[in-house]
Formats: C-alpha cells, structure tokens, sequence
C-alpha cells in the first residue's frame, strides 16, 4: 500500500480538475490497481475540522507513514512572510508543507504553480508565491535547492497549467511500484520521459511550420501558428502531441496556439499587453526562435522555405 497526500496551496484546482479526467491510468485504477491509499485530497478527502488536524499531525509525526506528498499551487509566504493569506487546519499551509515534505519518501510538484510559481508568481506578485524547489528558473524555491525526500530524490516536477492527467498518474504509478528510480529529471527536474521532446513533435502543422505557412485566425484549418499567433511549441518541452488531450485533440490540433505552459518562465512576457498569441518580432523576425536555431540561418532558411512552398499547403486541409 502507498500512502498518498494531497495537499492545495495557491492555485484554482485545475491539476485536481486534470487529475479526475487520467484514463490511463485513472485516478480509480490508482486504488483498485495500484495499491493507492489516499489519505487525504482537497475534493475527495473525508475528514474535517479537527480530524483533520488529527490526521495530518499524525502524519508529520510519522505515526502515519508518507509515502508521497502530492502538492498542488503554489507556497504562500505573504503577508511579510507570515503564511497567513493562506491558512490551513490551523496554521500556515507553508508550516504544513515544510513539515510534510521533510517526511516524505517522495515529494511531487503538480502544475506550474507548486513547480516554478506560476501565475500567482507573476510580477509584482503580491501573495509571495513561490514554488516547492523553484521561483521561475532559479532553484530555490520554498523548499531550498538542496531538499531532498527521504527517498533522496528532489522534488518531482510535473508542470503545466495544467499538467496532462496521465502525466500524473504514470508519474505517481512509477513510484508507487518502485520504478521511481527509472524518472531521470531534466535540468528543472521535470520527468524526462514527458519532457525531453517538443509540442511541436507530433504537431499536425508541421509541414506549414517547414514551408512557412501561417494561420491567423484560431481554429484555422491549415497553417502553421507559429508565425503570427505566438506559437511556443517549437520551444516548449511537452508531449501534448504525443500524449494527446482526451485521447484525441490538442491545442495546435485545434488551433489553438501552445502558450507554453510548462516551461518555468510561463506566463510568458508576464502576460504584458500585446504578448499573449502574438508573435512578438523585430523587424519581422521572431524574438523566441525554435530551440537551437542560429537566428541569421532562420533568416536565410525561411526566405527559401516560404520561396519553394507548393501550392497545396495553401488549401483547406484537415489538420486534426
Ligand atoms: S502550430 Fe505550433 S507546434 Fe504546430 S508546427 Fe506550428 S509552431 Fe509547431
Ligand atoms: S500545448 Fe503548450 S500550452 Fe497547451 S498544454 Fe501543451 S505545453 Fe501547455
């Protein structure tokens, strides 16, 4: 049996949300399947008032053992580093937080906010928000750059906003059956296995991507949106084209542009006016090239790309 917590800072319930919608596996297959004890989460957790006060006490005093510490939102330290915007069963959820994540074997981060801050981050960031082991891409974080679980492993970052509901319960399945071992982190300790590859890998635009092809309107059927309507997927580590959304669509599939959701500098710009799906260029070059992309080769590469583009990438095709 693996006992599993779940705990909810500053944040919307997306991840939670996400989560309810894993098929493979689901959050039901989680119990019946794997052996899953949830002790405790903000929607399905049972006990109250000073139950649950009881139960978490318990659990930092080890009489009740942890075996994952599941955090979604961010750490709150307004006011003046009080905690207090953000009380729970009596006390700051930072103090829970330190105390819980110091008895965890493992210790995941889920959606933007608990990873690098996220929104609720985002200048001048009023509540203080920070994430469990990162501000952005600077290591650090709530938890300090050098936490690590009774596992030994730092925090498991697994973004997004939200982050995909069958990252989460693979992430968690590998733990819970000792594979733990098997998640090699990236340099911001995301899996590697979800976030080593591009949005753009699997993307159904990428022949309007090569021949530069541009949609401009949302839901546009064919073209590619990268070049108008900001597309981040060239730069973005995430399977969303491999793993798809409801197991059929995603958000270029739809039109619908990758703003880039699970790189630590989301919302990108600081959702400055003007930079939300807008591409943003000087002197009708992309400031954000693809990953790797020498920026006078680009120059050169596109001129002959858009040059030798046939007619057809022109046409009302499907793209989904
Ligand atoms: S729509 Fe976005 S992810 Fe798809 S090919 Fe264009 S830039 Fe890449
Ligand atoms: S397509 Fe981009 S913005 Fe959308 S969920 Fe995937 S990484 Fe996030």
């Amino acid at each position: 049996m693996t006992n599993l917590l779940w705990l909810q800072g500053g944040a919307c319930s997306g991840n939670t949300m996400s989560f309810l919608n894993a098929e493979e596996p689901s959050a039901c297959d989680l119990v019946t399947d794997f052996g899953f004890n949830i002790l405790w989460h903000p929607s399905l957790g049972l006990e109250l008032g000073d139950n649950l006060k009881q139960l978490l006490s318990n659990v930092v005093s080890g009489a009740i053992q942890l075996d994952v510490f599941v955090f979604e939102g961010t750490v709150v330290l307004g006011p003046n580093n009080s905690g207090r915007m953000n009380m729970f069963a009596g006390r700051p959820m930072k103090d829970w937080v330190q105390d819980l994540a110091g008895v965890a074997q493992f210790t995941v981060a889920l959606g933007d906010c608990a990873t690098w801050g996220g929104i609720p981050a985002t200048e001048p960031n009023p509540t203080q928000s920070v994430g469990l082991q990162f501000l952005k891409r600077q290591r650090g974080g709530f938890l300090g750059a050098g936490y690590r679980s009774k596992a030994g492993l730092p925090v498991i970052n697994v973004p997004g906003c939200p982050c995909h509901p069958d990252w989460v319960t693979q992430v968690l399945v590998a733990v819970a059956t000792g594979r733990a071992g098997d998640l090699a982190l990236d340099d911001v300790q995301r899996p590697s296995t979800f976030f080593s590859t591009f949005t753009q890998t699997g993307c159904t635009r990428n022949m309007h991507f090569a021949y530069k092809v541009s949609a401009t309107q949302f839901a546009q059927r064919n073209g590619c949106l990268f070049y108008d309507l900001g597309c981040r997927g060239p730069m973005t580590h995430s399977p969303c084209n491999r793993i798809l959304w409801n197991r059929q669509s995603s958000k270029t599939r739809a039109g619908m542009p990758c703003i880039g959701c699970t790189e630590p500098e989301f919302p990108h710009h600081d959702l400055k006016v003007g930079t939300v799906f807008k591409t943003q260029t000087v002197m009708g070059v992309p400031v954000d090239l693809p990953e790797g992309v020498d920026k006078k080769k680009y120059v050169v590469h596109s001129a002959k790309a858009k040059d030798s583009a046939p007619k057809w990438v022109e046409h009302d095709i499907f793209v989904v």
